[in-house]
Formats: structure tokens, C-alpha cells, sequence
């Protein structure tokens, strides 16, 4: 592992300022907020990251989960994957964020994970994480083994020529669904974006992953209050029952009028490059009757522009079935 230095801070225009001198605040760049640590020391300890200067960030005041004045929450980026799946007002309220939190990883894990660095965590593709291998996420321009190899867990859509990555969060496919804000301070000042623009499409830059600006520091998290009435469910489908990635899951928020679904949101993870909300299906589940066969129509427009790799066909059906088991769970 090659030496670093550390440095704490505890204010966050400081913690600004600290990082804004880095190249990127992508992949290889050379100063680098640490929260939880459980993706970015891993990868440290593999020289697929390789930062000349940590910047500690879990003194900052960043550890809250308020309730906004239309009912939401507002998730400070330093609140552990534990502390906001446990919290009473998120399981009552946001139990589709709840569950998902819960689905992934081990306690363990859960107790140190920030939802910062849960946003932001790294795919699990293999070759990424060797640095024996070319890959072109780590190494713009070197290739990507993984569309001629091991593809089994990857991504069947949004892929692209350069990278078939899957990003792995299950969180973040819950914020899809809740359509999440994620607040930033930057260099030049504090912004918003909506969680659908925050991720990128790999194109021809898989190693740039998200709207983050060197220096940009996640300082919260924004969901606005689900429909009343609405029910919600995450299912998460994988090799093992715990501590394990999805292969495919499905987080989905249903409001039913007099048997017909007058509202759906339906974000799928396991088979994006991206946390994936699928409108397609949304659109197709509106005004439609609250019954099976329309949920397996949702579904099959969710995976209508799957582009599977030699490995991972058996993702398109898996993820259909999980998005129309989902509903169907979330409506009876
Ligand atoms: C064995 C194992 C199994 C796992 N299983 C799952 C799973 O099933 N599902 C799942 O969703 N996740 C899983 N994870 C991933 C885990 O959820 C993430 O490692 C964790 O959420 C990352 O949070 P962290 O605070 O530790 O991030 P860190 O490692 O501290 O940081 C990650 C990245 O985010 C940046 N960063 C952190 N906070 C901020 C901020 N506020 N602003 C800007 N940049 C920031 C860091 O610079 C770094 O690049 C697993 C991890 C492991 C090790
Ligand atoms: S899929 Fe992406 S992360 Fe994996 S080897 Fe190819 S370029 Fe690298």
C-alpha cells in the first residue's frame, strides 16, 4: 500500500478547501475525503486507489437525520447505513430506504458506512479491483476485460463499448425511487441535484461516475415525503441470503385508487451501470389495473433496452420477475 498522509478536519469550508487542489475528485485523484473508510481503504489496500493525502471528514457536523417541514428527512452525509435504517421516522415513513440499507452488507459494515460514501461507493467488477488487469474505469484507455470474461454480475443496461460495470448500491436505487436530492458544497458553493442527474453513463468515461467537482463535498441527502397512501418495497435478489451484492433488485413506491395504480416509481439495482429508474415502466404501470399481468408489463418495459453480455442473460428475466414481485408485493 503506498504511503499517504492524514489529516483531520472539523470544519466543512475547510474540508472544502483541503480537497479543491486535487486533479479530480474521480478515481486517481490525489486528495480524498474518508468517511467510513469501507470502500476507499479497501481499495487502498489493493493500489486500485492510490491518493497521496486523506482528508478525514467524521468530525464534521454532518451526522444528523432532521425531518423537514413537509414531512421529509434531511440525511446528513456523515449518518451510518445503521443509524438511518434504525431510525423510527425513516422505518415509519421511508421503509423502502429502511430495507434497502438493511439488505446490504453485514451490521458490521452497516455501523460504519456514511451515506456519502454509500453513494459513492465503487462497482465490484473484478477486474477493476486487479490491478493485474487493464481495465478502463481504473485506467482510461487500457480496455475492459470484462465484456470478453467474467460478466456474470455485471451490467445489462446503460452499458456501453468502454465499460459494463454495475454499480452496486442498494441505497442509492431506494433514493432513485424516492427521487432524492443530494445536496453539495463545492469550491464555487453549495448546489443541488436531483439523484437521477447526479450518476453517469459510462460512455466513453467510465471513470468519471458522477456530477462531483474536485473539491465537492456531499453534505446531505433530501427526500420529500411519499404520497400519503403510497406503499413501497425493496427486493433484492442474490447468490446468498446476506453479504451479498444483488444481482438484480427492485425498489418500488405504489399508490392504488380504487384498484387502479394512480402513481408508481420503480428504481432497479444489480443491473445498471447506474442506480436505473425505469419511466418507461412507470408510464406503463399508470392508470393501469393494480394485477399481475400489468406488472409483468411494467416490467418487461423496464427491461426492454437490456443489452446482456455472454454471462449475464439470466439477469433479464431475474430482474422482470424481481420488479413484478415487487409490485406485487408492495400492492397486497
Ligand atoms: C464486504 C462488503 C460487502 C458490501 N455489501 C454491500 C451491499 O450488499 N450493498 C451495498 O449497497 N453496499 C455494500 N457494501 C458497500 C458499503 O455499503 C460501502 O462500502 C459503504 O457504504 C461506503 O461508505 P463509507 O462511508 O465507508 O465510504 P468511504 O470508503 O469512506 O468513501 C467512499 C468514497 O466516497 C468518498 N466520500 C465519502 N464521503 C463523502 C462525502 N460526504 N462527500 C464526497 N465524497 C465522499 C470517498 O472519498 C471515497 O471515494 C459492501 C462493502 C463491503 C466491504
Ligand atoms: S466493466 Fe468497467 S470496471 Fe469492469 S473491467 Fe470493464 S471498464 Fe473496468
Amino acid at each position: 500500500m503506498k504511503l499517504f498522509a492524514f489529516e483531520k478536519c472539523s470544519d466543512i469550508s475547510d474540508a472544502v478547501k483541503k480537497t479543491s487542489a486535487s486533479d479530480t475528485a474521480q478515481q486517481g485523484a490525489n486528495i480524498r475525503f474518508v468517511a467510513g473508510g469501507t470502500t476507499l481503504l479497501d481499495l487502498m489496500k489493493l493500489s486500485v486507489e492510490t491518493p497521496d493525502t486523506l482528508v478525514d471528514i467524521n468530525r464534521l457536523p454532518l451526522d444528523k437525520i432532521e425531518t423537514t417541514r413537509d414531512g421529509g428527512i434531511k440525511i446528513g452525509a456523515l449518518v451510518r447505513n445503521s443509524d438511518l435504517a434504525n431510525h423510527p421516522y425513516v422505518k415509519s415513513h421511508f421503509p423502502v430506504l429502511s430495507e434497502a440499507l438493511l439488505s446490504g452488507a453485514s451490521a458490521q459494515l452497516r455501523n460504519m458506512a456514511t451515506t456519502g460514501g454509500n453513494l459513492l461507493q465503487k462497482t465490484r467488477c473484478v477486474y477493476f479491483r486487479d490491478t493485474a488487469y487493464p481495465c478502463n474505469k481504473r485506467e482510461p484507455g487500457s480496455g475492459c476485460p470484462a465484456i470478453e470474461g467474467d460478466n456474470r454480475t455485471l451490467a445489462i443496461l446503460g452499458t456501453s463499448d468502454s465499460c459494463i460495470a454495475t454499480n452496486p448500491s442498494d441505497m442509492s436505487v431506494a433514493l432513485m425511487a424516492l427521487e432524492a436530492t443530494i445536496v453539495i458544497k463545492g469550491p464555487g458553493g453549495d448546489r443541488e441535484v436531483a439523484i437521477n442527474d447526479f450518476f453517469l453513463l459510462p460512455g466513453s468515461t467510465p471513470h468519471i461516475e458522477n456530477v462531483l467537482k474536485p473539491g465537492d463535498l456531499i453534505t446531505h441527502v433530501v427526500v420529500k415525503p411519499m404520497p400519503a397512501g403510497s406503499r413501497s418495497v425493496y427486493l433484492k435478489l442474490r447468490d446468498r441470503a446476506s453479504y451479498e451484492f444483488a444481482l438484480a433488485s427492485a425498489a418500488v413506491i405504489v399508490q392504488v385508487e380504487n384498484g387502479k395504480v394512480s402513481r408508481a416509481r420503480i428504481a432497479m439495482g444489480g443491473v445498471g451501470t447506474k442506480p436505473w429508474r425505469s419511466l418507461e415502466a412507470e408510464k406503463a404501470l399508470s392508470g393501469s389495473a393494480a394485477n399481475e399481468a400489468n406488472f409483468r408489463k411494467a416490467a418487461e418495459e423496464a427491461l426492454r433496452n437490456a443489452k446482456p453480455q455472454s454471462h449475464n442473460k439470466f439477469k433479464i428475466e431475474l430482474a422482470k420477475r424481481c420488479v413484478s414481485h415487487a409490485l406485487k408485493m408492495a400492492t397486497t
